[in-house]
């Protein structure tokens, strides 16, 4: 795999003092102390002699539930380091059980790295859940990862593959409902229905048990929060599986916004270091409205080591992309096999 392309001198980065403003101002402003340290991959990210477990030390220590999403890669080395600093939950991506097709996903990656990664975690007792996107043609291993979360009693989370505007050719043939990809599980009698009702965060989850109590569970598209003044008037609506404000997220150029898909909806809310929301422009009156019932969710790293898209296709399905981060290049992994 090539990580060479990422040169030091080019790196977009949350610094580690814009980390830590953003925390403390969030501790003195917001209701909710919730953290999730989001992709791009932040087990690349590194300031000096600081590391990751240092931010997630810090964190902790402010009071903050902190959780964690990355593609395990790199977690066999961090994984004790990770449950040292008190991280409350990581989620790894997993999108297939082939190392084959896991590396034409990921655009390279190695599926044995990432279950000597979850092996790691697991040795320590790092709480960690599973998330894999789900797409057609391509999830007739779906069993074989339900037994390994029942082996160990994991959690996976089944998502819809997203939309993006990049993605958008190969999308209608793609796309696989999870209650689909479940279904013979479901007849078979292997996963047992717990959970179809309630409310979380805008959109309601559809839970199982495997036999051993492990947990699978997706949420349902259809309940996304949407029905406000910008979703209204937004053309993406329809394609847009998050709801409006479901995080409050802060991207590693410096900006901030509550929507996942639309960079112009992301404003710039720090003066050098320091974490800002203006109180005085509409679009911070707007921000500082939503933060009470929020969580935070950090994109720390503007690189990352993977680029995920269609196993049989050079493009990649990452919401990330387009944004000038830097992501390694998927045609050396696929076009040699098809095209
Ligand atoms: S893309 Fe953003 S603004 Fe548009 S509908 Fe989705 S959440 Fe709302």
């Amino acid at each position: 795999m090539r990580f060479d392309f990422i040169r030091a001198d080019a790196m977009n980065r949350l610094s580690f003092a814009k980390i830590i403003s953003v925390a403390q101002w969030w501790k003195e402003n917001a209701g909710l102390m919730q953290v999730e340290v989001a992709a791009l991959e932040p087990l690349l990210w590194r300031e000096g002699e600081v590391r990751i477990g240092h931010v997630v030390a810090e964190l902790k220590g402010m009071g903050f539930r902190v959780s964690m999403t990355s593609n395990g890669s790199l977690l066999a080395r961090n994984a004790q380091e990770l449950k040292e600093a008190g991280l409350d939950l990581l989620r790894l991506s997993w999108h297939s059980m082939s190392p084959d097709i896991y590396r034409k996903i990921t655009g390279g990656g190695s599926l044995e790295k990432l279950i000597e990664g979850v092996r790691a975690g697991i040795d320590c007792s790092l709480s960690m859940s599973l998330n894999r996107v789900l797409m057609r043609g391509h999830t007739a291993d779906l069993p074989e990862q339900l037994a390994f979360v029942d082996q160990h009693q994991l959690r996976l989370k089944l998502l819809d593959l997203y939309w993006t505007e990049e993605s958008a050719g190969e999308y209608d043939r793609y796309y696989i409902s999870p209650e689909e990809a479940l279904e013979a599980s479901v007849a078979s009698g292997y996963v047992k229905l717990i959970q179809d009702d309630g409310q979380q965060r805008g959109r309601s989850r559809v839970r199982y048990l495997t036999p051993q109590h492990g947990l699978v569970e997706y949420k349902l598209k259809s309940t996304a929060r949407k029905s406000n003044a910008v979703c209204n008037l937004c053309t993406k609506k329809s394609n847009c599986l998050e709801g409006y404000g479901d995080y409050f997220r802060v991207f590693p150029e410096g900006k901030s916004s509550l929507c996942y898909l639309r960079q112009d909806l992301a404003h710039s809310t720090y003066e050098n270091d320091t974490f800002f929301i203006s109180e005085h422009q509409p679009w911070g009156q707007e921000l500082r409205k939503s933060i009470s019932s929020t969580p935070l969710r950090l994109v720390l790293e503007g690189r990352c080591n993977f680029n995920c898209g269609f196993p049989d296709s050079v493009s990649s399905w990452c919401l990330k992309q387009g944004r000038g981060y830097q992501f390694p290049d998927r045609t050396g992994v696929i076009v040699r096999e098809y095209q």
